[in-house]
């Protein structure tokens, strides 16, 4: 412990899940995507919460990810979005749904499941709508029933596609012509299909900006984190991370004197800088120095100054009563983490999800 951690809010979770749950119909399900440790926090203790309190399905991107869910015995059924053929073994040894993305690894998966003569086996096919990331295209359908009408392997349980831009108002039209294309897509391969798999499409900004098109299931990770991608939604939402830090020492610079490596700051007037217990590599890039990024000290925005070091970094505490041991708010549930991402162009998503594993996580939860 170095008085620096992060505390992942389980009643904030659990808010954030009523939240989006009250904006889609009772019979539509919701996915919660724990990818990346759950968006930097902690994958084991959100699934696990989540499972709890009634979520329908789990994602994660990759099937490593999945396995320390099985392991502390989370039953919920797991989507893995990006699974690689290395890695069909513990698909079937874990139970988890692979997405099915192109033809390639379509066959690779068939020609496993039958040399391991199973059938039936639960998979999803993604549709490419227009992100040009995964996923069939319309072109392709008559070949995918072509597969689908010659083997009893799979069980399709969901076709989905996934937006560019669902957040962005300027992007209306684009996002309407991934609907479009989505349903198309959806109802031609589903029309070949025995059973009518699940359709979805909406992380997200889609569940919050396109409430006509929630279909069977919505996919959120960001919104059940806390945010929103807008001010308005943020007002509604509640931060689950929160990241503190401390002040370890404190030196107070003449004009001249220069601050932390390559002397990237050089004091122009005396200058009280604070040091405090987190660095680059735990998640705090340097890109936040040089004056960019911005911490809170006793309430007060501090700017981060100087080149972040690896273990360490530097605020300008000036106009701030603080003394060694003081707490630092890097980001909370007041001053949340898009604010201090957008000080360097980037999103909440970035930050909070390269929260590092040096950090302790520290759970809260009155349930
Ligand atoms: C990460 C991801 C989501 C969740 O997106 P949010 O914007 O965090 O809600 C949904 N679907 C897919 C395919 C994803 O990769």
């Amino acid at each position: 412990m170095n008085g620096t951690y992060l505390n992942i809010n389980l009643d904030h979770l659990k808010h954030n899940f009523n939240y989006l749950k009250s904006k889609i119909h009772p019979s539509v399900k919701i996915l919660a995507m724990v990818k990346a440790f759950a968006y930097g926090s902690d994958a084991v203790v959100i699934a696990k919460f989540l499972e709890e309190i009634g979520v329908d399905y789990l994602a994660v991107v990759y099937v490593d990810e999945a396995i320390p869910l099985r392991e502390e015995g989370i039953k919920t059924p797991i989507l893995v979005l990006h699974p690689q053929p290395e890695s069909f073994n513990n698909i079937l040894k874990y139970q988890l749904e692979p997405n099915l993305y192109n033809f390639e690894i379509l066959k690779a998966f068939q020609d496993f499941l039958e040399v391991q003569k199973v059938l039936n086996y639960p998979i999803h096919i993604e549709s490419n709508s227009g992100i040009n990331r995964l996923g069939f295209i319309f072109n392709e359908l008559q070949k995918l029933v072509n597969i689908f009408k010659h083997t009893d392997c799979f069980l399709i349980q969901s076709v989905y596609s996934h937006f560019a831009a669902s957040e962005d108002p300027k992007e209306t039209h684009f996002t309407n012509s991934q609907i479009k294309a989505f349903e198309e897509f959806y109802n031609s391969l589903a029309k070949h299909l025995p059973n009518q798999p699940m359709k979805h499409i909406c992380n997200t900004s889609g569940l919050l900006n396109y409430p006509e098109v929630h279909y069977d299931m919505v996919r959120s990770g960001i919104g059940l984190y806390g945010y929103g991608n807008h001010p308005e939604f943020d007002t509604y939402l509640r931060p689950v991370a929160s990241l503190y830090s401390r002040i370890s020492n404190i030196n107070i610079l003449n004009p001249g004197d220069s601050l932390g490596y390559n002397r990237s700051f050089i004091a122009t007037h005396k200058t009280k800088v604070a040091v405090i217990t987190i660095g680059y590599a735990d998640g705090i890039i340097r890109q936040y120095g040089r004056g960019k990024g911005f911490v809170y000290v006793n309430k007060v925005a501090c700017k981060i100054i100087g080149n972040i070091c690896m273990d360490m970094l530097m605020i300008d505490v000036s106009k701030v009563t603080c003394k060694v041991g003081d707490a630092v708010v890097i980001f909370d549930s007041n001053y949340g983490a898009q604010k201090l991402a957008e000080a360097i162009g980037t999103i909440s998503y970035e930050l909070i999800s390269t929260i590092g594993p040096r950090i302790p996580r520290k759970i809260l939860s009155s349930i």
